[in-house]
């Protein structure tokens, strides 16, 4: 592959794009993690991260992938053979079903049709007829990355009240977490499961597990085998401001300089620019599918994600060649479609450091390789876009 000038346009809704501010904060010497230096660092990722959840209780940081939080919420809380009630809102509900499957869990799974977020009417009548409490956990997907629909978890919440059910609320929040309005404590979740490579602005390899009370007191008698994964031995370290085994330093110099700059820019005002650009994605999207061609995969506007739009295909036309026109072209990466999506959807990202002139300088990718690809599509989406950008009341 020749050079390719410029930046390249990492339009995946995670990994986005890391910050220059980030980057040359993990650029120090990797320091004693048991010295008093490294105390300063912990102390003020652990206290600042937990605004980014909307807890008071502890948050416990792993170096891991996402998929690592996901297997701590289990594995911390539940005993073999327990019940766990999840909804198949895409890929990564899917994935996190297996994940449990393989641990020894039994999950029941409602079949959903990867266009829509949680129906939480479905969570709320399982829960009804399950009188012997037989489940013990409730675990979503706040942001379906595969379908850019966003699951109302204060709904699901509800649900479970509504039905008077004493099991766990478990949400993933890897695509959403800073940059979707989240409420741990508000919203009454037990265990939110994080990661660092989207929202955060960070590189991948940190994720994270906040944890209610009543998680706490489930982990004191849930018997899957942990050892890694153990709460306990994170929150006594913790407190001191150390860590039971090896953080991951450099990334901790990240986290710490990405939550100093949602500080500055106030999350409030980070939630509302990834609503905007969200609002204008669709704009453009609507815009080229005015002929009846591409769509926003997600059918209800009240599950529209404000992190990324998965946008389909007509029949006949495939997602992974037009990513292919696009990359080569314009140096932007789109994200794919998964599994039962593959070569129908293409995701674009708007998420963790962006701004206007990179949401259009996406978007004209988008539009452009429209055009060369030979997808059908009526011209015109980034003025939508556009429009919606500069409009009084949305700017
Ligand atoms: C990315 C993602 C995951 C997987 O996280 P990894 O960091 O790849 O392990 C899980 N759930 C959701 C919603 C995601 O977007």
């Amino acid at each position: 592959m020749t050079y390719m000038p410029g930046r390249h346009f990492l339009q995946i809704p995670g990994p986005t794009n890391v910050p220059d501010r980030v980057l040359r904060a993990m650029d120090m010497p990797t320091i004693d993690h048991r010295g008093p230096e490294f105390k300063k660092l912990a102390e003020s990722c652990l206290t600042r991260i937990r605004d980014v959840f909307g807890t008071t209780n502890p948050v416990i940081i792993y170096p891991a992938s996402g998929t690592g939080a996901w297997e701590a919420a289990l594995v911390n809380t539940l005993s073999p053979g327990d019940h766990v009630l999840m909804y198949e809102t895409g890929h990564f509900a899917t994935l996190w079903k297996k994940l449990a499957e393989k641990l020894g869990l039994v999950p029941e799974f409602i079949a959903g049709s990867w266009r829509s977020g949680v129906d939480p009417a479905a969570i709320e009548a399982r829960l009804a007829e399950d009188k012997g409490h037989q489940i013990k956990a409730v675990c979503v997907v706040h942001n379906e990355t595969s379908t850019g629909c966003t699951t109302r978890v204060d709904e699901v919440r509800a649900a479970i009240n509504a039905a008077g059910h004493p099991a766990l609320l478990m949400v993933d929040t890897i695509s959403s977490l800073g940059s979707i309005k989240y409420e741990h404590d508000a919203w009454g979740v037990d265990v939110t499961v994080g990661g660092s490579q989207k929202g955060l602005m960070l590189p991948p390899g940190l994720s994270f597990n906040a944890v209610s009370d009543k998680a706490i007191e489930a982990s004191k008698t849930s018997k899957l085998p942990r050892s890694f994964w153990s709460w306990d031995e994170m929150i006594e370290a913790n407190a001191q401001n150390v860590f039971p085994f090896t953080p991951a330093t450099n990334l901790l110099y990240g986290l710490d300089e990405a939550l100093t700059m949602m500080n500055e820019e106030g999350l409030d005002n980070v939630y509302a620019r990834h609503q905007r650009h969200a609002a204008a994605t669709r704009a453009a999207v609507t815009h080229w599918g005015g002929n009846g061609s591409v769509e926003i995969l997600c059918e209800d506007p009240r599950h529209y994600s404000g992190s990324l739009t998965a946008v389909q295909l007509p029949e006949g036309y495939n997602a992974d060649d037009y990513r292919k026109v696009v990359l080569e072209n314009f140096n932007m990466s789109l994200g794919n479609g998964l599994s039962k999506l593959a070569g129908r959807v293409f995701r674009i990202g708007h998420l963790g450091d962006f701004n206007d002139l990179m949401l259009m300088g996406t978007l004209s990718g988008v539009e452009m390789g429209f055009e060369l690809a030979g997808i059908p599509y009526r011209k015109g989406g980034t003025q939508a876009a556009m429009e919606v950008l500069t409009s009084k009341d949305q700017a």
